[in-house]
């Protein structure tokens, strides 16, 4: 923890008085910003985390107020008998400058503190569809209760929770901070000059701007050809970035390529590469942040695990490691500020999973994040799961198991059609986009995400559920699609 007397207390009122009065003026954004700043000066004040928790709540942002109001449980829970702590954050929390609180006083403040830490752990969890979850939490509420029409009115809530059905899911309504980030990053002109910088040198690409995609209001681009090529000229290279493995067989831990009997290894951790030439890579890009820590609790369900989405929490550490190395905040990664992330349409759920959280906070403590830092707060780890998500390249192993991952920063700007004219070609450490009919000056290049050879209605069916759209190729407009 930080030592209590390096605190500028009087800042930290200030901060938190004005918090608070922009909460009661509903000035939900700017109460938002001010809780997180009082938190980065004061990270170990349950309190704010709970406040801010509730400011979630207005927001309609169940996942973020799920793991504010953990946080501060763990707070609570490790800062038990020291009264000092209690007594700063009743301070913060009251404006109020008193070196002593009375006895009584101080646990009245705990006991609604442990409270509100139950009450936002019940109300989140039912928020995000989690019913089952949420019951004992609204128990111990029901428990504290300081009156019998309160124990009453949860109890009542209880019983109507007990109908429902369990199954996690963050409403398509909900706009996560995600969407106002993307909107102030992705100016159109920025992001078009940013792709056609690094798409154009050195290929005959052009990129421009295109209508027919997609409903949604992010602008869309497409990537076109500009001199004819042949079949099974590839038009693209890319090498594979943020690289991730299962140990289900050996490969090098920064470019993933096969490893023969004798790999170079890391001095310290004997983690395994090619040569020093990833190793120096890995080196001055995360491994610093990395080396020797265990990470076993990110690893140990993936050889059980039936999706290649299980090894986005180990790109997400590395990005968080790159973040810390070379303070760039984790969005604005070169890796994955251009991707474009899943809008999903109205009436559709994000499925939310537990396992989220439990990921966020393990990489939190391994990357020894635990004292609170904006630039690495949930919504971030979201963020970058919602658009690995729909980003990702991996391999199964022959018998299923989840084996690597990484991801194209640029080859993941190429569309999606169901009648592809070009395909990918991985080898080695790169992969190309290869012509798969003659293309023609003016063609835009496309390739499919899915496989192509399903029904019409099973490919809207995944493009939508995975990628967050409706094709309108000529194939599925041919078909009946649309
Ligand atoms: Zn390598
Ligand atoms: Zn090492
Ligand atoms: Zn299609």
């Amino acid at each position: 923890p930080i030592p209590l007397n390096d605190l500028d207390m009087s800042a930290i009122i200030d901060i938190r008085r004005r918090a608070q009065s922009a909460f009661k003026t509903k000035k939900f954004q700017e109460s938002l910003s001010l809780y997180t700043e009082s938190l980065t000066r004061f990270s170990t004040d349950p309190i704010a985390f709970i406040e801010r928790a509730i400011v979630f709540a207005r927001l309609n942002y169940p996942a973020l107020v799920l793991c504010d109001a953990q946080r501060a449980l763990r707070i609570f829970e490790s800062i038990g008998g020291d009264e000092q702590y209690l007594i700063l954050a009743y301070n913060a929390d009251q404006s109020s400058t008193d070196h002593q609180i009375p006895g009584a006083a101080a646990k009245q403040y705990r006991d609604e503190t442990y409270t509100n830490i139950c009450f936002c752990h019940a109300s989140a969890l039912r928020n995000l569809h989690l019913y089952n979850e949420s019951i004992p939490w609204y128990e111990k509420c029901s428990s504290r209760a300081t009156s019998d029409a309160e124990r009453q009115q949860l109890n009542l809530h209880i019983q109507n929770i007990k109908q429902h059905k369990s199954g996690g899911s963050l409403d398509s309504t909900n706009r996560y901070p995600w969407d106002i980030y993307n909107k102030r990053k992705n100016d159109p002109a920025a992001l078009l000059s940013n792709i056609k910088s690094t798409i154009e040198s050195g290929s005959y690409l052009t990129v421009k701007k295109i209508e027919i995609y997609s409903s949604d209001e992010q602008p869309q681009f497409g990537i076109f050809t500009t001199k004819q090529t042949a079949r099974s000229q590839p038009v693209f290279t890319e090498m594979h970035t943020l690289c991730v493995h299962s140990a289900v067989s050996p490969v090098c831990d920064h470019c993933n390529a096969d490893l023969w009997d004798d790999p170079f290894r890391c001095p310290r951790c004997s983690t395994a590469y090619c040569d020093q030439n990833c190793r120096m890579a890995a080196q001055n890009l995360y491994h610093d942040q990395l080396c020797t820590k265990d990470i076993s609790v990110l690893t140990r369900d993936i050889n059980s695990a039936s999706s290649t989405k299980s090894l986005i929490p180990l790109q997400i550490l590395k990005l968080f490691a790159i973040s810390i190395t070379t303070g760039i905040h984790p969005l604005d990664q070169p890796l994955v500020r251009n991707l474009a992330h899943i809008t999903f349409e109205r009436g559709l759920h994000r499925p939310y999973s537990l396992q989220s959280l439990d990921n966020y906070t393990a990489i939190i403590d391994i990357l020894d994040l635990r004292q609170f830092r904006s630039d690495f707060d949930y919504w971030i780890y979201l963020t970058l799961e919602n658009l690995l998500v729909s980003n990702i390249f991996a391999h199964k192993t022959s018998e299923g198991v989840p084996w690597k991952a990484y991801i194209f920063p640029h080859i993941a700007m190429f569309n999606h059609s169901c009648t592809p004219n070009a395909s990918l070609s991985m080898e080695g450490i790169e992969t190309k986009i290869v012509a798969s009919s003659i293309l023609q000056p003016g063609d835009e290049v496309v390739i499919s995400y899915i496989d192509n050879m399903a029904r019409v209605e099973e490919r809207q069916k995944i493009l939508l559920h995975g990628w967050g759209f409706v094709c309108r190729c000529a194939k599925c407009i041919r078909e009946g699609a649309i």
